[in-house]
């Protein structure tokens, strides 16, 4: 049991000034595993004057400095991957695979933007003027409660790279995992300021760091609905806004694919990270001429998935995050047989001989067409739909028929109409016969899942601006 009541200020952990107090429940168990005070509007305030004397220093820092403290990181994050990994399990119910790979990805994020920062010139000639690349200025970095340490890092890694000071703030609903990495990345000695960590509602925290004056940019994880509040609160300031939101990303099986590679892999797209995940391939689009034997494989391959205990590594799908999460699940469960659509596998309640914690059973529905809500909308947990298509320019129309464009999965055994398909996807990624992204590729979405690019050289410069001076 912790009972988390800090925030990480100035270089130093201090009590919140906020009242409220919130429990968090390990949501396998149902067991209440701590409880947190949350910061509110004037830590925020204390966390930005914070930020903006660092900024002053961060300013002025070189390359090789923030080399240096990107190193100091990405050692001091990795000496904790086993804490943020159980934190991970823990709070949110993430499988141990997961877990694992979430915990190692924070610390490879500090690494990865060290090589990029090293690689990049921040001073060029275009014409007759010399043109720098120089920090924006303090930013704020809001993350949800899904991918807290993977996100929190990403971002913070770009922001120190690029010479910015930050405030972040972690999602109410990942405190755990918030003061895990808080105390390591503490252990990395960076100067006082340089990154500032408050927990707090959306509203009051939230909304301080989106609309004060000494922030220069958000990088904001979340939903497109708090998405478009902070680009909303951020305009009187003209904040440099990056948007990471909500995604129905469709997995398209072309009629020439290996089914038996590419049905399993389309199903691991789906459930990852139990389901919540922004990219999760949600859409099943394949040929209506073979719905029969796709729907007899998925129904044996979602048999064969362990449902139940997180610390079980044969797990694939653990517990949603929250009771919360749990209810919205078994509504769209609902919503899409009221609407029509057939259940293939899965259903409604929990899953056999797991009564306590919020399990779902993975669930895949069949007969769905575009106008569904559960083909339309982000459901975040295990829940898939299938649709068919009779040709290639509707499978297409399918996959762009959504106001979202995140990321798409292609499936064929031929590059180049896998290629000619790929440039005719609304989304911000396309991964062809595989679902790991590259991380220093450009991340981020098309239409309402977003704005800007995180990763690499884009997630970098999403936190420069360029100055040109031309001189006779
Ligand atoms: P959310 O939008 O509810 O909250 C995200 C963060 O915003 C939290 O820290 C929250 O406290 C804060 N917030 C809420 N209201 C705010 C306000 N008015 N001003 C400033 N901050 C505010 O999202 P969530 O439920 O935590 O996360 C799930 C959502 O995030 C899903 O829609 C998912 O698709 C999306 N997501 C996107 C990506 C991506 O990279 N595109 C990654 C992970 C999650």
């Amino acid at each position: 049991m912790r009972n988390i009541n800090q925030a990480y200020i100035d270089g130093r952990f201090v009590t919140v000034q906020g009242h409220e107090t919130v429990e968090r429940v390990n949501p396998a168990t149902e067991a209440v595993v701590g409880t947190v005070t949350l910061a509110n509007r004037e830590d925020a305030i204390d966390a930005i004057a914070a930020a903006k004397r660092a900024q002053v220093i961060m300013a002025r820092t070189t390359k090789v400095e923030r080399v240096a403290m990107l190193k100091r990181l990405q050692a001091a994050v990795l000496a904790s991957t086993e804490q943020l990994r159980d934190s991970a399990i823990e709070e949110y119910g993430a499988p141990l695979a997961r877990a694992q790979w979430v915990s190692q990805y924070a610390s490879q994020c500090f690494a990865n933007a060290a090589q990029t920062l090293a690689d990049y010139e921040l001073e060029r000639s275009i014409g007759e003027a010399r043109v720098r690349m120089e920090p924006v200025g303090v930013a704020g970095l809001i993350a949800p409660w899904n991918s807290a340490a993977g996100t929190i890092c990403s971002k913070l890694a770009s922001a120190i790279a690029a010479g910015c000071a930050s405030v972040i703030k972690p999602s109410e609903l990942s405190a755990l995992q918030a003061q895990v990495l808080a105390q390591a990345l503490d252990r990395a000695n960076l100067p006082r300021g340089v990154f500032n960590i408050v927990l707090g509602r959306g509203h009051d925290v939230g909304d301080e760091i989106s609309t004060s004056p000494h922030i220069a940019k958000i990088s904001f994880t979340g939903s497109t609905q708090t998405g478009k509040l902070i680009a909303h609160a951020g305009i009187d300031t003209m904040k440099r806004v990056s948007l990471s939101l909500t995604g129905k990303s469709a997995s398209i099986v072309l009629d020439d694919a290996d089914f038996g590679v590419a049905l399993p892999l389309a199903l691991n797209a789906a459930f990852m990270n139990n389901g919540q995940a922004c990219v999760a391939g949600t859409r099943l689009l394949v040929p209506r001429s073979r719905l029969r034997e796709v729907v007899e494989q998925v129904k044996a391959f979602v048999d064969g998935i362990v449902v139940g205990n997180p610390h079980n590594p044969a797990t694939v799908i653990g517990p949603l995050a929250s009771e919360a999460q749990y209810e919205r699940i078994q509504h769209f469960i609902r919503r899409g047989q009221e609407q029509g659509a057939s259940i293939i596998v899965g259903g409604e309640g929990k899953p056999a001989g797991l009564e306590k914690g919020y399990f779902v059973q993975p669930t895949v529905f069949a007969n769905v067409s575009q106008d569904m809500d559960i083909a339309r909308e982000e459901i975040f947990g295990p829940v898939l739909s299938i649709l068919t298509y009779d040709n290639e320019a509707q499978a297409i129309e399918l996959a762009n028929a959504t106001v979202y464009g995140l990321q798409a999965y292609l499936f064929s055994r031929s590059q180049e109409r896998a290629q000619r398909v790929a440039s005719e996807l609304e989304a911000g990624t396309v991964l062809i016969n595989r679902i790991i992204p590259d991380l220093l590729a450009p991340f981020g979405g098309v239409k309402q899942s977003g704005l800007g690019r995180e990763f690499g050289v884009f997630g970098l410069e999403s936190f420069l601006e360029a100055k040109t001076v031309a001189s006779n």
